[in-house]
């Protein structure tokens, strides 16, 4: 068992430091906001802290699941910041999906102070955080991988290493690039099934045991069809992810057409309100159009 820090009781950071702790480790978390460290706390047990170099004294292996880029520097290098508190040997696991330049720059802070870092990266959403069935893509070193690996067993059904610093926030990209369209042709179905006057319920049911089936369609489609988005995956958030692929693909020449016009149908659902809205509000914005 080890002595671990968890950064960040989001959405998903609070029912993953939660796995942790029912694990056996012995888990100090810190938040922001001060209350929902209390409420893990009088849930999980383990003890909190209100700094992340508090937080992060003593432990072997530090965990962050922040929003973006600037709020995981701010975690890791700002005022109390948690690389003030970590020493030679100990792992620091990020979770938050940021750019591969800010991993990159973050690790070579790191490796200059001894400490190991390694972007990781989730897929499975809130269910999959609570359900501690992540996929979890990670970059680094491999004898840093192989460390912390074991330990985040407590909350993922796949956690793989993909290559060097990096690798595991570019595999993410490929993830959120897969699931754009994918979820703007959902919606165009479900649409086009409404406007022709069949049931969507009984339209998913069929098709989804076929070659159409994915998981956006398996776990959205009854909420979709019964106007429910206040769940799930943040518009607000796709957008930063979606964001973050286009200037990477500024930069390695990737065409991704497709992934650009679904970032600007994003764009509509955040001036609609729905910043908040899970990502399959796409069919929303559709029926706004008439
Ligand atoms: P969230 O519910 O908004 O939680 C964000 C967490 O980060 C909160 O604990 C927040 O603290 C903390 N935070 C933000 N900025 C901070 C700063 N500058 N300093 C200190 N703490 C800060 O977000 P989430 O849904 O858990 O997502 C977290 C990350 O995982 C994001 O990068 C997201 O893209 C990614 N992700 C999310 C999902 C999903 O389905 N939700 C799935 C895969 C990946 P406060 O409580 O004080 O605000």
């Amino acid at each position: 068992m080890a002595k671990l820090a968890f950064l960040g009781l989001g959405v998903m950071g609070y029912p993953m430091a939660g796995h942790l702790q029912k694990a056996g480790h012995d888990v100090t978390v810190y938040n922001r906001t001060a209350e929902k460290a209390e409420r893990w706390v009088s849930e999980f047990g383990g003890t909190m802290a209100d700094t992340p170099t508090k937080a992060v004294a003593g432990a072997d292996i530090v965990m962050a699941c922040v929003g973006n880029d600037d709020d995981l520097r701010q975690v890791c290098l700002g005022d109390d910041g948690a690389f003030a508190g970590m020493v030679g040997d100990t792992i620091f696991v990020d979770h938050t999906t940021v750019s591969a330049a800010v991993t990159h720059e973050l690790f070579a802070v790191a490796q200059s102070n001894g400490v190991a870092f390694v972007d990781a990266p989730v897929s499975g959403g809130q269910a999959g955080a609570e359900n501690g069935a992540l996929s979890i893509m990670c970059g680094g070193p491999q004898a840093s991988y192989d460390a912390a690996e074991k330990v985040l067993s407590a909350y993922s059904r796949v956690c793989r290493r993909i290559g060097d610093s990096g690798a595991g926030q570019i595999t993410k990209m490929c993830n959120q690039i897969a699931i754009a369209g994918l979820v703007q042709g959902l919606s165009e179905a479900l649409h086009f099934a409404q406007k022709a006057g069949l049931d969507g319920r009984d339209v998913v049911e069929v098709i989804s045991q076929g070659a159409a089936g994915s998981w956006q369609m398996s776990n959205r489609y009854k909420t979709m069809l019964d106007d429910h988005f206040d769940h799930g995956f943040a518009v607000d958030w796709m957008r930063k992810d979606l964001g973050i692929c286009l200037a990477t693909a500024n930069e390695n020449g990737a065409s991704l057409p497709v992934t650009a016009l679904v970032d600007q149908f994003y764009k509509d659902v955040q001036k609609m309100g729905g910043g908040r809205w899970d990502t399959s509000s796409l069919l929303k914005r559709l029926q706004a159009l008439g």
